[in-house]
């Protein structure tokens, strides 16, 4: 039997791919919730736009249909030698193969107050869970640490009218991932929400409790203390690991792997968030903790189990947010800094709070990434570009096609384009034909 632990989207893309290959018996077990549910959607279960039934991508009997066999249960060990797992039940379970798919873990850094109650992090169903406990009556809340998570729990909080004061660590939002120019525009754009407190170059030096177990108060390593009756805790996260304590499988920060997404033990497996390449892909990080490429790595390892042994490659880096009502998309690679041999194009319109950051090549003008805000741009073009070694040139005169919305982005297209001429001596000039239209049907 294989055994897959977690049910997240890479531990149950596993598992469907694995099912289309072969007919071995399936089996995945995960301690958070029976079904597979979608953790990118959370915080919109808890604005009341959607029920966490509708976070569940599919229907209860499609387990069955697809001989999918599912437990929820905790495993506390792995025993590789005798193949064996032992399980929070006293329940014990072989596996002929078995995939580690146990995603991450909100960090905590020993933080005086950290396990306090009104303490939580938004990673898991029970995370949310107890957020929307500590809401009643909730006035103020504290988020310490800036990133995407901190900015939904920060949306989440506003949206019923909670004032949030929100403690980043760097003077920038993002500072390790955005550069300057983009984190300032998204600075602005939370400076506009009303009842949004943020406290850059600020940290957490303590979390004051009230008398009875419970979080009252922050204390800032400024000395500020700010009075709160919830501090959410986002100041990223790790791989969930610490069960393999004593296990023979290698881990560093995470599960250590090779770009087969084998493990150092003979049929073991590691893939999403709890995965750490031991080579990383060129240009990228070691731990890659997103959707999709927890989703390309389940497919990957599906096929090498299967008997296709098969390399993680999941092309171009891309990725996508929201800044509160800023949507953000980011293909190929632009970094916070330039780096050597590299130039950059900021067009921004700050009104319409819209803003593209191209990232080349200095000497050949070959497009490299670009970080977009308030605009939606077609995945499948930029891909194409990056693969083809594109120039600035071909991507400017062709951003009509690369536009997801054309009607709305008309007026920029020509104002980016006469930027950039002025500013790098080009002469480009919008492609207006409809060659693309073809392309985007396909
Ligand atoms: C609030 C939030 C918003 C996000 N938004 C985005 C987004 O917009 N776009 C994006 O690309 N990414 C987003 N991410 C990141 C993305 O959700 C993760 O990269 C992805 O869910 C990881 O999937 P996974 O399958 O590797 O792990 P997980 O989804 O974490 O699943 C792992 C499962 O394994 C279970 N488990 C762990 N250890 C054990 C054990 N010992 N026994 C049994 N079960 C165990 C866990 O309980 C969990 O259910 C977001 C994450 C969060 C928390």
């Amino acid at each position: 039997m294989i055994v897959i632990i977690g049910n997240g989207i890479s531990g149950v893309t596993t598992a469907r791919y694995i099912r289309k290959r072969c007919d071995e018996e399936i089996l995945i077990i995960s301690a958070e919730s029976k079904f597979f549910f979608s953790r990118t959607a959370l915080m919109y279960v808890y604005m009341g736009h959607m029920k966490f039934e509708h976070t569940q991508p599919y229907e209860p009997h499609f387990w069955e249909k697809n001989r999918i066999q599912l437990k929820q249960a905790k495993v506390e060990k792995v025993d590789t030698s005798s193949k064996k797992l032992h399980l929070d039940s006293g329940e014990t379970i072989s596996y002929t193969s078995l995939v580690l798919a146990t995603g991450s873990k909100p960090n905590k850094f020993g933080w005086k107050g950290q396990d306090l109650q009104r303490v939580g992090g938004l990673y898991s169903k029970q995370d949310l869970e107890y957020v929307e406990k500590c809401s009643a009556g909730l006035k103020t809340a504290v988020i310490v640490g800036g990133g995407l998570i901190g900015i939904e729990l920060a949306e989440m909080f506003l949206s019923r009218n909670i004032d949030v004061h929100f403690l980043v660590r760097e003077s920038h939002f993002w500072d390790n991932v955005l550069p300057k120019r983009d984190a300032q525009m998204i600075m602005r754009h939370m400076d506009k929400h009303h009842g949004l407190n943020m406290h850059y170059s600020e940290e957490l030096e303590e979390i004051v409790d009230n008398g009875n177990g419970e979080a009252c108060a922050v204390i800032t390593k400024s000395g500020e203390r700010i009075e709160c009756q919830f501090v959410g805790l986002t100041a990223g996260v790790s791989p969930n690991i610490n069960f393999l304590k004593g296990a023979e499988v290698e881990t560093d920060r995470g599960i250590l792997v090779n770009r087969f997404m084998e493990t150092n033990v003979k049929d073991v497996y590691a893939v999403g968030d709890c995965a750490q390449f031991k080579e990383p892909l060129p240009e990228r990080r070691p731990i890659e903790q997103v959707w999709y490429t927890g989703k390309f790595m389940g497919e990957t390892v599906a096929k090498t189990i299967t008997g296709e042994r098969t390399e993680y490659n999941p092309g171009h880096w891309f990725n996508s947010a929201k800044f509160f009502d800023v949507e953000y998309q980011t293909y190929g690679m632009v970094y916070n800094h330039l780096k050597d041999g590299q130039s950059e194009f900021v067009f921004e319109d700050k009104k319409n709070e819209v803003l593209l950051h191209f990232v080349f090549e200095t000497d050949t003008m070959k497009f490299i990434g670009i970080n977009n805000f308030g605009i939606r741009l077609r995945h499948q073009l930029f891909n194409e570009w990056l693969l083809q070694g594109a120039t600035m040139e071909t991507v400017l005169k062709n951003l009509k096609a690369a536009n997801f919305d054309p009607e709305f982005y008309n007026k920029y297209e020509e104002a980016v384009i006469a930027q950039f001429n002025k500013e790098f001596n080009t002469n480009i000039v919008l492609e207006k034909s409809k060659w693309w239209q073809t392309l985007i049907a396909k």
